[in-house]
């Protein structure tokens, strides 16, 4: 039997589930098809159970160097066991919440694979779902007024690596891993790549990066990426940049060979990491049955309501592209169900929308980088506050990192603010609301900032800004 709804969202990751809600609580009759569980890759695979590693990895730390506060502890050792018990902790009561929600507002969660049928008997229009259950289960036909798609996306390959899920992993499989390598390789210096090198790092894993751009963190300010690779290499992890991968030979352990300018060499380690981006997940939904695009790396095409060719389905997420951040599938999936409703809300572009690495140290970042800022030939000026100007940072035996703001010298307006070092990523949300305002630096010089506190470095920055000529 078909069923009618008012939205169907296919994919209950942090994009679909939280636009469901949205749309429910604009009394759209509203369902939700996920073929795994709600909450997607942010909940069980990303955000959320990385974070509770790094935080365990940053608590062994911390008791590691304890004496320095005073603080006796005897030996430590780090249990991934139970770090993972802990993480699973957290996720399963997050989950729960989620789960909550989803039932409280009475939205229909259909736990099968989605895909979206051409024009057929049950409309003339593309966009029924057909949902597919894994058992012998019929089908279920969902007739929508519209579509959401927030299916998200997953590691992407490269032909020279077959990930065999134990030698050779992605991060998928690292949230599940069991048992630590005493080394391990990992390909690709992004943000998963640096996150996960942070963390191993961290609890006594020997780590190696390779990154085949300039620099690892490619995208990220110059200044910043100069800070973090120093202060890994510090750490004692193997950075290389500019790398290209020649050859991945698994067998007792991985042995990767690599060109580095005009000769070839070779690590060997006891595992492999592959964190060289994610793809959209588009097999299989249908795409074929509608007018959707894709562009050449397979994300879906939208407008600025983030409508697709078909204009009653709209597409949210990782698998649109661009930064691929549960905050950012959050924002699009609300304002696609608000374009659904007619309503006209506030309109942001990815200058305000905050990314952070949460390595140690940790980063965060709004706005345009200054080799940006230089692309697009702007008047500009730079300050920077180190934390070794912060009363708070001592207290807290951290001065590492800084905050540099680039300034607009026409407008005085707050091109980007970017920010390395201890607790940045708790920071860069009043550098969000300073940006969705429109503030200049002379407002954010102006504003209070508790004393004594970390954020005193946003102030601090701005008023060194404000001083700038
Ligand atoms: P997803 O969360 O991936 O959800 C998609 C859902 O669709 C999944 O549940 C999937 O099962 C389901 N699905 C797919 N196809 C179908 C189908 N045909 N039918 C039914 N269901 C389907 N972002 C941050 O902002 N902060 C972080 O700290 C952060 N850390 C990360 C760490 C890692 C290791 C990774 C991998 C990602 C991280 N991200 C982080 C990114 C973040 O997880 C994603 O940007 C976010 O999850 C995207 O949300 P989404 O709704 O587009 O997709």
């Amino acid at each position: 039997m078909a069923m009618n709804y008012d939205l169907v969202v296919v994919g209950g990751g942090t994009g679909g589930y939280i636009a469901a809600i949205h749309a429910a609580q604009a009394g759209l009759k509203t369902a939700i098809v996920e073929k795994d569980k709600l909450g997607g890759t942010c909940l069980h695979k990303g955000c959320i159970p990385t974070k509770a590693l790094l935080k365990s990895a940053a608590v062994y730390q911390q008791v590691k160097h304890a004496e320095t506060y005073g603080v006796e502890t005897g030996e430590t050792s780090f249990h991934l066991e139970t770090a993972m018990k802990r993480k699973n902790q957290v996720v399963a009561t997050l989950y729960n919440g989620v789960q909550q929600l989803i039932s409280s507002h009475k939205i229909d969660l259909y736990n099968g694979y989605g895909r979206i049928l051409g024009p057929s008997i049950f409309s003339p229009m593309a966009g029924s779902i057909s949902v597919e259950y894994e058992d012998d289960r019929e089908n279920d036909i969902l007739v929508p007024k519209n579509v959401l798609l927030a299916t998200g996306s997953s590691p992407s390959s490269l032909s020279l690596v077959e990930v065999d899920h134990h030698l050779i992993v992605t991060s998928d499989d690292l949230v599940h891993l069991e048992q630590l390598p005493e080394s391990i390789v990992i390909v690709g210096g992004g943000v998963i790549g640096i996150e996960w090198a942070s963390f191993l790092h961290d609890v006594g894993v020997e780590v190696s990066v390779i990154e085949a751009q300039e620099q690892i963190l490619p995208g990220f300010d110059q200044d910043i990426v100069k800070q973090v690779r120093q202060d890994l290499q510090k750490k004692g992890i193997h950075i290389y940049e500019q790398t290209l991968l020649k050859k991945v030979e698994a067998d007792q352990d991985v042995t990767v060979t690599y060109q580095l300018t005009d000769k070839q060499e070779s690590i060997s380690a006891d595992k492999l990491l592959l964190a060289v981006g994610r793809k959209a997940n588009t097999h299989k939904i249908g795409v074929e049955n509608t007018d959707m695009e894709m562009d050449a790396h397979g994300f879906i095409q939208v407008n600025n309501h983030f409508q697709t060719k078909e204009d009653h389905i709209y597409a949210i997420g990782d698998m649109i592209g661009g930064k691929q951040l549960a905050h950012v599938a959050t924002y699009e999936g609300k304002k696609a169900v608000d374009h659904m409703i007619g309503v006209n809300s506030s309109s942001l572009t990815e200058q305000e929308m905050p990314s952070c690495v949460y390595s140690n140290p940790e980063i965060a970042t709004i706005g345009l980088t200054e080799q940006a800022v230089q692309a697009k030939g702007l008047d500009y000026s730079v300050a920077k506050v180190s934390g070794l100007a912060i009363g708070k940072a001592h207290v807290n035996g951290n001065t590492n990192g800084f905050t540099k703001i680039i300034t607009d010298n026409k407008t005085n307006d707050v091109l980007g603010i970017h920010m390395v070092g201890d607790q940045v990523t708790e920071l860069i949300g009043q550098a969000s609301t300073a940006k969705y305002f429109d503030s200049s630096v002379l407002e954010l010089s102006e504003v209070i900032y508790p004393h004594p506190s970390l954020s005193e470095m946003i102030g601090e920055a701005a008023l060194a800004a404000e001083r700038r000529n």
